[in-house]
């Protein structure tokens, strides 16, 4: 996990990164927001805090804005000082997902952190399911009828994919050039073997099968109707 911290108080800035650190996160950090801004740009993290009152030509308030304008939507913690209500909500007004005032407990600033990456991988990962089949991809976790199903790397991955195209036919050289690495050497026997493989764990132990063969063609999931 990345983290980027604009933060011009020099303690503050410290005592934050090597509590961070600690939280075996990786910091890069930074005094204005000129800098800020740049290697917002230039690099991916997966949270930004970002304080209100900046040195340079921009201030916190237009770092999260021109973040924003970039198409970022990297989360982005907005640091204010107390009372300051305006600043608050002209942080979330400019794009900040949350803000905490200062001074604030290091354990906050933590569970604020893991509330947005929560947040920020439910939104980039939904839960898929087709009928009471489903797949987490922030988790890796398959159930059906809320039992938890094991499944191996490449069963998960062919599950994964028939998930996301659910209803279509995909034909076994569909299925071997999304699901297998391209160089990876598979015949159409091996995605029988693999389609029979996870018929087997999601569909024998259970009343409505979801996985369909069509013939001369390939498979689909989904409820036959
Ligand atoms: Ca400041």
């Amino acid at each position: 996990m990345k983290l980027l911290l604009i933060e011009d108080e020099p303690k503050l800035n410290r005592v934050l990164t090597l509590g961070l650190i600690g939280e075996r996160m990786t910091v890069e950090s930074c005094f204005d927001g000129d800098s800020g801004l740049a290697m917002a740009l230039a690099d991916e993290y997966d949270v930004i805090i970002c304080d209100r009152m900046l040195p340079g030509s921009i201030d916190g308030i237009q770092v999260c804005q021109q973040i924003r304008r970039a198409n970022i939507t990297t989360p982005i913690l907005f640091l204010t000082a107390k009372d300051a209500v305006a600043d608050r909500v002209a942080g979330l007004d400019a794009g900040a997902d949350d803000y905490m005032v200062k001074p604030f407990s290091f354990e906050e600033l933590l569970a604020r952190i893991r509330a947005l990456l929560r947040r920020n991988s439910a939104a980039k990962n939904p839960i898929l399911s087709v009928a009471d089949l489903t797949l987490d991809p922030a988790t890796f976790v398959v159930q059906r009828a809320n039992t938890p199903i094991k499944l191996s790397q490449t069963e998960y991955a062919l599950l994964e994919y028939f998930m996301r195209n659910t209803g279509r036919i995909l034909t076994k050289d569909t299925l071997i050039s999304h699901v297998w690495d391209f160089d990876a050497d598979i015949l159409p026997n091996t995605v029988e073997a693999y389609v029979g493989y996870l018929r087997n764990k999601i569909d024998k132990p259970f009343a409505t099968p979801l996985l369909h063969t069509v013939r001369g063609f390939g498979y689909k999931l989904g409820i036959e109707h």
